[in-house]
């Protein structure tokens, strides 16, 4: 694999990292990249923090 299989940030319920393969949606909100993905552990859709 070649590609940067950056982490989305982390989940805020439980804080595991989300690998780009949870990601659902992404879009933009007043100008503002906004990202929901499913939380692995949880199970939950999150918006992940960059943190
Ligand atoms: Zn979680």
């Amino acid at each position: 694999m070649s590609f940067d299989a950056e982490p989305l940030g982390r989940c805020p319920e439980c804080g595991t990292e989300i690998a780009p393969d949870f990601l659902l949606i992404e879009y933009e909100s007043g100008g503002r990249p906004t990202r929901f993905a499913e939380c692995p552990d949880c199970r939950d859709v999150v918006h992940p923090s960059a943190d």
